[in-house]
């Protein structure tokens, strides 16, 4: 059995949350009725049995894996997503060091690894700053939203709308921040990385990060075949885990999926898995 979530993370998992009944046995009820919907609309393969579900208690809700754990993945849909409340799921940690922001979240070993290098870079003089850790889906959103209705509402083509977000900016549903494996460090700023103390930063994480499992997934875009995001320095993955999670979301997450904001219509044209999700710098396992 794993354990999906309680209610008060429901809301991730649901935006109906705002119906849920607050008391008694009603709560039970409706929250379960929405994580099945909920799941109902991810799940689609037809070899997962909805009716596996139980609601065990007023707090915790369960689903049976055994019909999981006959797939050939380790992560489920709704945590390659963002669609879970990582203050609810015990795989996740609160980043208490290394930075300036309240309420972020990492997975354990990616946040464990990255203490271990940021403690080994300061015996060395340089600081490691995480400015941005795991993201839900309704956090992406919001950054894609607010892109999109204001930053570049003066482009009508939603397609080169789209593409102008990109450059930068993943859609919601497809962002590798969703699984809890990616950092961003110190500015998000390729030009602060090229020269003084910015440069000392980057210089020792492209030398050192890979000792301690991280890489630069957005590399130069040369050495990626023109595709995906622009470079960002600043932006490191814990590949002994992001590996396995990119594998299983490309196993286990379509066109259908990727949905829920403005603009979602562009996914399939602009191919987001394949011209996006997929590109990454070769160099880093
Ligand atoms: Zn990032």
């Amino acid at each position: 059995m794993i354990i999906l979530g309680n209610p008060k993370c429901h809301q991730t998992l649901n935006q109906k949350g705002d119906n849920i009944e607050k008391n008694g046995n009603s709560l039970e009820l409706s929250e379960y009725r929405l994580l099945e919907d909920s799941l109902n609309e991810l799940y689609v393969s037809p070899n997962i049995e909805m009716d596996s579900f139980k609601c065990i208690d007023s707090i915790t809700y369960h689903v049976n894996i055994d019909t999981l754990t006959q797939l050939p993945f380790l992560y489920n849909p709704l945590s390659l997503l963002g669609q879970i409340k990582f203050a609810c799921d015990t795989n996740f940690v609160p980043v208490l060091k290394y930075t300036q922001k309240d309420g972020i979240y990492l997975r354990r070993a990616a946040y464990e690894s990255f203490v271990k290098m940021a403690d080994t870079a300061a015996l060395e003089g340089i600081q490691l700053n995480i400015i941005s850790a795991g993201r839900e889906f309704n956090h992406q959103k919001a950054i894609w939203e607010t892109k999109w209705t204001t930053k570049y509402n003066y482009i009508s083509n939603p397609i080169s709308r789209a593409k102008e977000i990109l450059n930068y900016s993943a859609m919601p549903g497809s962002s590798r921040h969703h699984w809890g494996t990616e950092v961003d460090i110190n500015a998000l700023s390729n030009a602060y990385f090229s020269t003084g103390e910015g440069k000392k930063t980057y210089d020792w994480m492209v030398k050192n990060a890979a000792r301690f499992g991280y890489c630069q997934v957005y590399n130069n875009k040369n050495d990626r075949n023109f595709k995906g995001y622009n470079e960002e320095r600043w932006h490191w993955s814990y590949m002994p885990l992001s590996t396995i999670m990119l594998e299983d979301y490309l196993k286990q997450i379509d066109y259908s999926m990727i949905t829920g904001f403005l603009g979602e219509e562009t996914a399939t044209e602009l191919q987001i898995i394949d011209n996006y999700v997929k590109a990454i710098n070769t160099g880093c396992h």
